[in-house]
């Protein structure tokens, strides 16, 4: 018989060690401060009686969808947007307070639990408002109206069938919305179009209300559309990318007439120190080759967590004690290598940043955007639930 060598399981940590735990691999460290300044700066933007309605969709934009509701919760925010129905019910298994709208499709199978969690429904035409109420129980809805973006909602300038929406008996109408599509800019042509959007939108409210139609909360920007056309904030603003402390690109971020801070950071451990021979090659494909001795970090994190692939052979870098060392050879599924030949003392177990700060540098989602041929929302909002999250 084999004696198995079974070694005690560590203690369970608590408090702070448990912040210490998460950092085991690779993980995000969520800066609260920022949060609230930025919740803050954004609502400086807000008219009297509007408010921020946060867009939680694809895990807070990867930051973390019921840690980030939670700290907004504590905030005074009661009312957010998720894309699915499933992401919904996340933040109510979280404890999240408040409206939680859904902006996207909900298939039939998943009204049940509209109605279990307590969950907003889009009604995304006048069609799927008939389906939405033969489901034959009170759902609450927000009607979307299309003005232009020509994907979810009904069109606008089907005033009939969206005031057939309202003869529905099931659907408790407490809102009603458009989304724009060229609002990035204030310059032509986004302008005309956005006006042309945000007047087909009234012109449909004006109608309601001929009608004695009871629309409830209106609402129609989004991050960009409160940065450029703030007039029209109404009930609430969609806010999604800013509120993390960024926008799609850095030329827009130069333009934006509040400060806004990153809240989010991404770390990795240095799993080990590699001494590679000239000539000796590293990673997938012989795609980096040692030209001189060179010292490799490998890190323990990849594509898989969301670390764009094309960051690979030298497009990226990353912060070791506050020096930049480059991405060598192809980033693999759960790692990395870093060339950190320049950077003394570099040990297993040392911390690479892939996003933040480190001593007086900084990579930004900017960056990683640049150098993988993206906007930040897809950079971030790709990064994978296999990293913790922490809010420091
Ligand atoms: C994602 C989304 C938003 C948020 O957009 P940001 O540009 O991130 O602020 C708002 N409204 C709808 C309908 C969305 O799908």
């Amino acid at each position: 018989m084999m004696r198995t060598n079974i070694s005690p399981a560590p203690k369970r940590p608590s408090g702070t060690d448990m912040a210490a735990a998460l950092k085991d691999r690779a993980w995000i460290e969520l800066d609260r401060n920022s949060l609230r300044e930025n919740v803050r700066s954004l609502k400086s933007l807000l008219p009297p009686g509007c408010e921020l309605m946060p867009i939680v969709k694809a895990n807070a934009y990867g930051h973390g969808a019921v840690l980030i509701s939670k700290e907004l919760n504590r905030l005074g925010i009661r009312s957010f947007c998720t894309a699915t129905v499933s992401e919904g019910i996340e933040l109510r298994r979280g404890g999240i307070k408040g409206e939680i709208l859904i902006l996207g499709y909900t298939h039939p199978e998943q009204f049940p639990m509209l109605e279990k969690y307590g969950l907003i429904q889009s009604v995304i035409d006048l069609s799927y408002a008939r389906l939405l109420n033969s489901y034959g129980r009170k759902i609450r809805v927000h009607i979307k109206i299309d003005t232009g973006m020509h994907r979810l909602g009904e069109r606008a300038e089907r005033t009939e069938a969206i005031r057939d929406i309202f003869r529905l008996d099931h659907l408790v109408i407490k809102g009603i919305f458009t989304h724009l599509c060229a609002d990035e800019t204030n310059a032509e042509p986004d302008r005309g179009y956005t006006l042309k959007q945000v007047h087909a939108f009234f012109d449909v409210l004006t109608d309601l209300k001929k009608h004695g139609c009871g629309f409830g909360k209106v609402h129609l920007l989004a991050s960009y559309g409160l940065i450029n056309y703030p007039e029209y904030a109404e009930d609430y603003v969609r806010i999604g990318i800013a509120l993390y402390g960024v926008l799609s690109s850095r030329t827009d971020m130069e333009k934006c007439p509040v400060r806004l801070s990153p809240v989010l950071s991404v770390k990795a451990r240095v799993a080990v120190i590699k001494d590679l021979y000239a000539g000796e090659a590293a990673g997938y494909g012989l795609q980096y080759v040692a030209q001189s001795d060179r010292k490799i970090a490998v890190l323990s994190i990849g594509y898989a967590d969301g670390i764009p692939r094309a960051l690979s052979c030298g497009n990226g870098q990353v912060l070791i004690h506050g020096t930049a060392a480059p991405v060598v050879g192809r980033i693999c599924m759960d790692q990395m290598l870093a060339d950190i030949t320049d950077i003394p003392d570099v040990k297993s177990g040392d911390i690479a940043v892939i996003i933040g700060k480190s001593g007086q540098k900084e990579i930004t989602a900017y960056d990683l955007a640049e150098e993988s041929g993206t906007i930040t929302n897809e950079v971030l909002s790709r990064l994978g639930g296999r990293l913790n999250r922490i809010l420091c």
